[in-house]
């Protein structure tokens, strides 16, 4: 009987996998898609079916920060994932022509990430999973085994029972936890979820080989008024531009047509130059996505032990940040310290995973919901043409502020903004370094308000039919 069984053979229940495989324990992965990763790497981006992910061909950005952790614990991830033609790309290739100190500095790197569409991604890391860890495609679990005494001993598949010491519930942001909890009879767990209502609408483009020269569009996630325009580098010298508005904002729903697209890429001049390569999909959209946090610890006290949820089954974000797989491998890693340290003690391995994940992970969930429930804010009042209601005041809200504005001519201040959003820093640590909120307070009050050149709402509602 495997010791552990992890449900859900997507980038983070693979991960968790691999990292307690590491540490010598029996671990079976239960994916319900049939396909294996495909032999190829080009073959990944092209015919393989993973109807399980629905993000799998949508837009994809591996945060440095997620970089960083799979050099560290999984490399050989990222090895192949190189070898794949993800090539490193570094956030400091796309400062600002206005910020003046160009020279490059120790612990640059820390900015840099692989660049590839998803399909690559999962491609590389079920590859390494495939040759470590006993994956079981084709398989739907359907719920849990308990012993009657709220400890959960294995899973139920379809006309069968697979026993257990320890189920991770890896089941992505679908996770039908609740029910199968119900089901046998355990408390239910905890959960508060929110639907801030962004809408994506975006496709991808082949360009020139990456030759490791200068970006040619400038890369990153740029607000405009009601809308933003998140512009990735990818493998292979693809790139994908998207649109992200509220799906509130009915008069724009023609952005979704390719018409509408181009019509407002090509408007906004440090976008347009995308439209020049050659586009490899129609239009891709996406919609309806909540941020949701679950927690089967309440009070200390456990719902069950036996069990434990990695990655989105224990939190997911709307991807407007791009945040989710970095959140989710420092989830994975929180789970395989807990079970690496308790797994014969079933009570002390629940709580434990709790606080480590309290403690490690749920800070980024917290500040990820943070910045998009301001940014919705912010577009709910350009809809309705009244300013935005002023950010609640706090030293962290206005580091962030000052920031944002002095990253245009402060090298400090565009490293901190990529610190921020790389999820390599957290508010609060920009808050406790000595005398950098005074720095960019003092330049970003300086500074006249700027905007990105483009059209705001009222502008591209007279340019769409
Ligand atoms: C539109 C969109 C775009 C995103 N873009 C980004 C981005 O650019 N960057 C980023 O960091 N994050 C992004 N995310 C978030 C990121 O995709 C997730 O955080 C990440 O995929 C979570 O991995 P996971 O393994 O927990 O879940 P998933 O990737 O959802 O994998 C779950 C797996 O479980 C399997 N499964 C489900 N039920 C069962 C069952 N009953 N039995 C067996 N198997 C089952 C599924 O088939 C699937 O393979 C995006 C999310 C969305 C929705």
């Amino acid at each position: 009987m495997p010791r552990v069984i992890v449900v859900g053979g997507g980038l983070i229940g693979l991960a968790t996998s691999l990292l307690i495989a590491k540490q010598g324990h029996d671990v079976t992965v239960l994916e319900r898609d049939p396909e294996p990763p495909p032999k190829m790497p080009e073959e990944a981006t092209g015919d393989w079916a993973r109807p399980g992910v629905m993000q799998f061909r949508l837009v994809n950005f591996l945060m440095p920060r997620g970089r960083q952790l799979l050099d560290e614990h999984l490399p050989e991830v990222t090895a192949l994932l190189a070898a794949s033609g993800a090539p490193h790309h570094n956030g400091l290739a796309t400062m600002p022509p206005s910020v003046t100190d160009r020279a490059p500095r120790p612990g640059d790197e820390r900015f840099a990430t692989l660049a590839a569409r998803r399909q690559l991604l999962e491609y590389a890391m079920a590859t390494v999973a495939e040759s470590a860890v006993d994956v079981r495609r084709d398989v739907h679990v359907t719920g849990l085994l308990s012993d009657g005494r709220r400890r959960v001993t294995g899973v139920q598949l379809r006309g069968s029972e697979l026993p257990a010491d320890l189920v991770i519930d890896a089941s992505g942001r679908r996770s039908p936890l609740p029910g199968w909890l119900a089901a046998i009879g355990a408390d239910a767990p905890a959960e508060e979820s929110e639907d801030l209502g962004f809408v994506y609408y975006g496709r991808f483009f082949q360009g020139p080989p990456d030759a490791g020269g200068p970006l040619p569009i400038p890369a990153g996630l740029f607000h405009y008024d009601s809308y933003s325009v998140l512009v990735l580098p990818s493998d292979t010298g693809t790139w994908s531009a998207t649109i992200v508005l509220s799906a509130r904002d009915h008069a724009l729903r023609g952005l979704r047509e390719e018409a509408g697209f181009t019509k407002l890429i090509s408007a906004c001049p440090m976008h347009a130059p995308i439209l020049n390569l050659k586009p490899i999909t129609g239009m891709l959209a996406a919609a309806g996505i909540s941020d949701r946090l679950r927690r089967t610890v309440i009070c200390t006290a456990p719902v069950v032990t036996g069990l434990l949820t990695a990655g989105d089954s224990w939190a997911c974000t709307n991807p407007s940040l791009g945040r989710g797989i970095s959140i989710g491998l420092m989830h994975a890693l929180a789970t395989a310290e807990a079970v690496g340290a308790h797994l014969d003690d079933p009570a002390a391995l629940a709580v434990e995973h709790d606080r480590l994940t309290r403690k490690r992970v749920l800070p980024w969930y917290r500040a990820t919901t943070q910045v998009d429930r301001q940014r919705a804010a912010q577009v709910a009042a350009a809809i309705e043409g009244r300013p935005p209601a002023p950010a609640p005041a706090s030293p962290e809200v206005q580091v962030v502020q000052d920031v944002s504005a002095a990253m245009m001519v402060d090298a400090d201040a565009f490293r901190a903004f990529l610190e921020l959003t790389f999820m390599l820093a957290l508010p609060e640590d920009l808050v406790s370094r000595p005398g950098f909120a005074t720095h960019v307070r003092t330049i970003a009050a300086a500074l006249p308000p700027s905007r990105f050149p483009g059209p705001n709402r009222q502008e591209l509602l007279a340019m769409l039919p």
